[in-house]
């Protein structure tokens, strides 16, 4: 698997900017049990470089794309991370093992209780999952040095900007519900003011609101 995504790193090299996954990330991808977070039945996919359906209509992203997401976000050691739709936990635990701490936000029930527990049973003491609507980001723990969204709104959410550290990144899909969306990597600098680049379209589920 790990082969595979650097066989799309080299492929993808001119439109994501980037030559090579880096060691921290090739080694959080390398170490990760990604067959425990998964429905039972997809284990024996679970190290493949693709898409996975795990429950309740939601897919969790191939490993290119965490890896990806990863990188673009140039995680630092010590920075504390905020991820929007825990899934699986596969993403939230690649994060775990290349930053201090990632609080992660989860809307359905189900999957975010599951996720908690295999996250807690691999021996993750640095990830906090919680129920709830990930467009309003996690205000009490902001800001955060690190934003993942990992569903697509159709507008980036202001209350997560807001929660964004001055020199704080933000990762997310943006684009319309299942259509092509695009892959925004957004940066705050030290006078909090926004660049927007678009690195390259994506299909992510759709980010829901509570009803
Ligand atoms: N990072 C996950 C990917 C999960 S897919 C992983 O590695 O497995 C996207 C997830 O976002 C789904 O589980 C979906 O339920 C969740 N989601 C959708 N809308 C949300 C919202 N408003 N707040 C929090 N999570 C949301």
């Amino acid at each position: 698997m790990v082969a595979e995504v650097d066989a799309m790193y080299a492929e993808t090299r001119s439109e994501t900017g980037l030559r090579a996954m880096s060691p921290a990330v090739r080694n959080a991808l390398g170490k990760v049990e990604r067959h425990r977070l998964v429905p039972a039945r997809e284990a024996s996919r679970a190290y493949r470089n693709h898409p996975l359906p795990i429950g309740d209509g939601q897919t969790i992203s191939q490993p290119y794309i965490v890896a990806l997401s990863t990188d673009l976000l140039n995680p630092k050691p010590q920075d504390v991370v905020l991820e929007v739709g825990t899934g699986s936990g596969y993403q939230a635990a690649v994060l775990a093992e290349v930053v201090s701490k990632v609080y992660s936000i989860e809307l359905i029930e189900s999957l975010g209780l599951t996720a908690q527990k295999r996250l807690a049973e691999l021996g993750y003491g640095n990830i906090e999952v919680r129920i709830g609507d990930g467009y309003a980001g996690w205000p009490e723990e902001a800001p955060f040095d690190i934003i993942v969204v990992t569903a697509a709104p159709e507008h980036v959410p202001q209350p997560l900007i807001d929660q964004l550290r001055p020199g704080g990144r933000l990762i997310l899909p943006v684009g319309p519900r299942f259509s092509v969306q695009q892959l925004q990597l957004i940066e705050k600098d030290a006078a909090g003011e926004i660049t927007i680049r678009n690195v390259s379209p994506v299909m992510f589920v759709p980010l829901r609101r509570p009803s």
